[in-house]
């Protein structure tokens, strides 16, 4: 259920971006999730069309989403990956000791006017 505040703050944004640069109409927004956020894109549109429904700006507008990769960082030699899927053991020293930084659970990339 948390895809509701989230996407109001979304639409917050959203609609900052629009004062500012003058847009008339929003046609896509890109989106970047974390892929472990536990984020619903289908909850997400759900309640963009609902928030936006009276706004003849932000309406209709195609939400695209797309998963940020995570970084993780072996302690052990120093080599740095990009992925999608967790891992355990690095690829090069097969050491365990991981730092792993998960990107934010959703943010916008840029939108199409
Ligand atoms: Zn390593």
């Amino acid at each position: 259920m948390h895809e509701f505040p989230i996407t109001g703050s979304i639409i917050d944004i959203l609609k900052k971006t629009i004062e500012d640069k003058d847009i008339k109409k929003v046609l896509k927004v890109n989106l970047l999730i974390n892929p472990y956020g536990g984020i619903e894109p289908e909850s997400i549109k759900f309640y963009y069309e609902f928030l936006t429904k009276d706004d003849p700006v932000l309406k209709d507008a195609r939400l695209i989403f797309k998963k940020e990769k995570i970084k993780i960082k072996c302690i052990n030699c120093g080599q740095c990956f990009k992925v999608f899927k967790l891992i355990s053991t690095c690829n090069t020293c097969k050491g365990t000791n991981l730092s792993i930084s998960f990107p934010e659970d959703i943010k916008i990339k840029s939108i199409e006017i």
